[in-house]
């Protein structure tokens, strides 16, 4: 078959974004041609996410409507990857629609895969036996040159570009499925890292994320020498070419003070924390398996911003987790309130079959006392997101350019002619502001003129205004 047509549905976290890009890559590397249309793809791939059931279920929604499609063209090669076919394994294989299971580990695997499948119709099965043992050493380099060959700005976000620096995790937080399915924490080498980012910057990119489940416990040992996330973000500051960096998603167990005094050294580092509390009620977080007190990670929170002048932090909260009471949900909204987050992420519990929360403690908050917590805490967030905006009507930021706004029919500038086009800031606050679509990956100075909750509005400073 010649330039046979793929078709890639993404579900889940900015790791799977990132593997999502290497796999597109991959697959365009080999002469496959990319398609928005499964009904006219050769093969449909699904990038899968376990975190939550509802994710789950969106997958098996979309298997539902690809098994109609393969009615009239049982040809179509379906390859499910990601989190999902860790764990679901030869029962995903299972389904009607099903052609190739191929978990995170084995994503280098996943083209050859296909084209055995599109070539003899048999389908194929690759997940990691021992999901907790150390991947074996050719494993992680298969792993490295895969990532290695994706050396490109994102497609939708100009100058942008995401880095895994470590794979796995080794916390297992009671509620989370992730140990169990991306395996256990291992570094990548700075050097690839480091390689990595040069050619990245070669190819235009201006801004690079790094990743890890915990990306603050990133460590590297070679001879003498140790790498931890300060270490690595010194070194990937001088590169040129890069002018922010930020890193993603901290743990608070795991932070050293060097972390903050780097990103308050150096300028490249953007003043940004993501970093998850979970709950504010100590009972809680050690029936989360966390590591740490409510206490403790007020303490961190003072100390990064004591430490990184004008630091944005922002914050994920679980409600509802199994014996979850109103005391302890109420010292959840004294959390939110002290440490004043840009923005935080509110997520109501979901039993993960295979976790120690769900085997244990089962799942007893009611699902409308779930939603009552849920909507209260975003309404308390919201007054806080929205103070801190409006502390910054009349600013000049710095922002940089992701594209045309969503709603760019919106808040158009009277006469201006312009589209709407949406920033962030090195705080990553959004920004959107009327100007030329070709601003989309250059940095630019903006004057905040109005906010919401969610997001500052301004008018464009520079020269480039207009583009000759
Ligand atoms: S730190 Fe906890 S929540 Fe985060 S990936 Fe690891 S186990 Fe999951």
């Amino acid at each position: 078959m010649s330039n046979p047509k793929v078709h890639l549905r993404s579900f889940g976290c900015q790791m799977n974004k990132l593997d999502s890009n290497l796999v597109e890559n991959a697959f365009a590397s080999a002469g496959y041609k990319l398609t928005d249309t499964a009904s006219e793809a050769d093969a449909v791939l699904i990038n899968t996410c376990s975190v939550r059931g509802g994710a789950e279920e969106r997958v098996f929604s979309l298997l539902g409507q690809l098994k109609h499609i393969k009615e009239s063209r049982p040809e179509i090669v379906v390859a499910v990857f990601g989190c999902m076919a860790q764990r679901l394994g030869a029962e995903l294989l299972n389904h009607e629609a099903v052609n190739i299971v191929c978990a995170p580990a084995q994503i280098p695997q996943l083209v050859d895969m296909v084209a055995d499948t599109l070539e003899s119709k048999v389908g194929s099965i690759a997940v990691t036996e021992n999901i907790r043992s150390r991947p074996q050493p050719e494993l992680s380099e298969r792993l490295d040159d895969f990532e290695l060959a994706y050396d490109r700005p994102q497609e939708r976000l100009p100058s942008q570009a995401f880095v895994r620096i470590m794979r796995g995790c080794n916390n297992f937080c009671t509620y989370c499925i992730v140990p169990y399915v991306r395996g256990p924490e291992t570094s990548r080498p700075p050097s690839a890292i480091i390689a990595q980012i040069k050619k990245l910057a070669a190819s235009g990119v201006k801004q690079v994320t790094l990743l890890g489940q915990t990306v603050n416990s990133y460590r590297y040992e070679t001879g003498e020498n140790s790498y931890g996330l300060a270490e690595l973000l010194e070194m990937v500051s001088e590169i040129d070419g890069i002018e922010w960096i930020r890193f993603v998603t901290g743990h608070p167990k795991d932070f050293d003070e060097k972390i903050f005094r780097a990103m308050a050294k150096l300028p490249k580092v953007c003043p940004y924390l993501h970093v998850p509390a979970q709950s504010g009620s100590d009972r809680i977080l050690k029936a989360m398996n966390r590591g740490y007190t409510s206490s403790d990670y007020i303490s961190l929170i003072e100390k990064a911003k004591a430490i990184v002048p004008g630091i944005a932090i922002a914050g994920d909260f679980i409600v509802g987790f199994p014996g979850e009471t109103d005391e302890d949900f109420a010292t959840t909204v004294e959390l939110v309130k002290k440490v004043e987050y840009k923005n935080c992420f509110v997520f109501k519990y979901s039993p993960r079959p295979g976790t120690r929360a769900d085997e244990k403690l089962g799942d007893t908050v009611p699902a409308e006392i779930k939603k009552q917590r849920n909507i209260e805490l975003l309404a308390v967030q919201e007054k806080i997101s929205l103070k801190l905006n409006e502390a910054l009507v009349g600013a000049k930021v710095k922002v940089l350019v992701e594209g045309l706004s969503k709603k760019s029919h919106l808040n158009r500038a009277e006469n201006s002619g312009l589209p709407q086009l949406i920033a962030r800031t090195a705080t990553d606050r959004i920004v959107v502001f009327n100007g030329h679509i070709e601003l989309a990956g250059r940095f630019c100075h903006v004057q905040i003129t109005k906010v919401s909750a969610l997001t500052l509005f301004g008018e464009l400073l520079d020269r480039l205004t207009r583009i000759i």
